[in-house]
C-alpha cells in the first residue's frame, strides 16, 4: 500500500459501547500491542475516556518514530470534521471533537471514521470483501449497521449518512426504533430485537427454557433464544425465523439497490453459521435484478476486529 507520509507506525482507536480498544500497528499493518478499556466505566463522560484512551497511547507510543492515529467510532459521525454526533450506541456523549482532542495531545495525523465504514473499507482491504471493487458490509448484532464500498472507495453519501441499512423501513407501523422511525430493519431483526420480543412472550407464557433463563438471569439476551431454538423451543424458533426473514428482505433490497460482487456478513449473530446459510437461500430466492447466483454472500473473516483494522486502513485512504 501507498503511505504517502511515511509513518513509522500506527496507532488504532475503537470506541464500542461495550469495549474500546487501543492498539499499535507495525508500518504494514500488523497489529503489535493491544489495551482494553470498558467504555460503560466512562459513560456519560467522553472526555475522561478520551484521556484514559490517550494513556494507553503513552503506554503504546514508542520513542522517536513518527506515528498517527486512526479512530473508528459509532456513527453518527463527521468525518472531515472530526467529530462523533451523538450517537444513539454511546449515550450521553452530545458532540465530541474526538480528531482535535488527540492532534492537541500527540501533534499528529488523526482521522475519525463510522465504525461501520471502517469495518466495511478493512473487509475490502484485508478481509473477506478482498479482490472485489463492490461490497456492501452488514454488521448483524445488538444493533444492525452498515458499510458500502464503490471501486475500491467507502461510499458516505450526503453529510456521511449512507449505509444505515439497519434503518430502512421493512414493516409498516412495526416496532418503535432507537432512531425514532417505526418497523426499522433493526427494530424487526437485530439482538436486542430477539431478546425483546422472547422476554415479552415469555413473560406471557410463563413457562419454558426462557422462562427458566429469565428467573435465573433476570433479562433473556439473543443468545439465549438461540440455545432454546435449538433445543426444540418453539416459540424461540419462531422468533429467529421472523427476524432472520427481515435480515433477509433487508439484505434483498441493498443487494438489489448496489448489486456488490460481495455482501460480508459480520457482527455477533454472525456466529450462528446457519444465519447465512439462511440468508443466502432467502436472497437467492427473492432477488431478481441483481445477478444472485453470481454474488458472493459471505461471513467477515475480521470478526470484531474489522473496525479497528479499518481505523488504521482509513488513515491510508485519506491521504
Ligand atoms: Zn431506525
Amino acid at each position: 500500500m501507498n503511505n504517502k507520509l511515511q509513518f513509522d507506525y500506527y496507532i488504532g482507536i475503537d470506541i464500542g459501547g461495550t469495549r474500546t480498544r487501543v492498539a499499535r500497528f507495525s508500518d504494514n499493518f500488523k497489529l503489535e500491542k493491544k489495551s482494553v478499556i470498558e467504555t460503560p466505566l466512562y459513560e456519560k463522560n467522553p472526555k475522561e475516556l478520551l484521556e484514559e484512551i490517550s494513556n494507553k497511547i503513552q503506554d503504546l507510543k514508542k520513542s522517536n518514530l513518527k506515528f498517527a492515529i486512526g479512530i473508528s467510532a459509532p456513527g453518527p459521525c463527521d468525518t472531515k470534521m472530526g467529530i462523533v454526533k451523538n450517537p444513539p450506541n454511546l449515550p450521553g456523549w452530545g458532540e465530541v471533537r474526538v480528531s482535535e482532542f488527540f492532534k492537541d495531545k500527540f501533534d499528529t495525523h488523526v482521522c475519525l471514521e463510522n465504525d461501520a465504514n471502517a469495518a466495511a473499507l478493512a473487509e475490502y482491504k484485508i478481509g473477506s470483501g478482498k479482490g472485489y471493487k463492490n461490497i456492501v458490509y452488514f454488521t448483524l448484532s445488538t444493533g444492525i449497521g452498515g458499510g458500502i464500498i464503490i471501486n475500491g472507495k467507502i461510499y458516505r453519501g450526503f453529510e456521511d449518512s449512507a449505509g444505515e441499512f439497519g434503518h430502512q423501513i421493512v414493516l409498516l407501523n412495526g416496532p418503535k426504533c432507537r432512531c425514532g422511525s417505526k418497523g426499522c430493519l433493526e427494530a424487526v431483526s437485530s439482538g436486542y430485537a430477539i431478546s425483546r420480543d422472547a422476554l415479552s412472550k415469555t413473560l406471557v407464557r410463563k413457562s419454558g427454557i426462557l422462562y427458566e433463563i429469565y428467573k435465573k438471569n433476570g433479562t433473556i439476551k439473543a443468545q439465549d433464544v438461540f440455545l432454546a431454538s435449538s433445543q426444540g423451543d418453539d416459540i424461540s424458533w419462531k422468533i429467529l425465523n421472523k427476524a432472520i426473514t427481515y435480515m433477509g428482505i433487508g439484505i434483498s433490497n441493498v443487494i438489489t439497490v448496489f448489486s456488490p460482487e460481495c455482501v460480508v456478513l459480520g457482527g455477533g449473530l454472525t456466529n450462528q453459521e446457519y444465519i447465512i446459510d439462511e440468508i443466502r437461500n432467502f436472497v437467492t430466492t427473492h432477488v431478481k435484478m441483481a445477478p444472485i447466483n453470481k454474488i458472493k454472500i459471505v461471513k467477515s473473516s475480521l470478526g470484531d476486529g474489522s473496525s479497528l483494522y479499518g481505523s488504521i486502513l482509513n488513515i491510508i485512504e485519506l491521504q
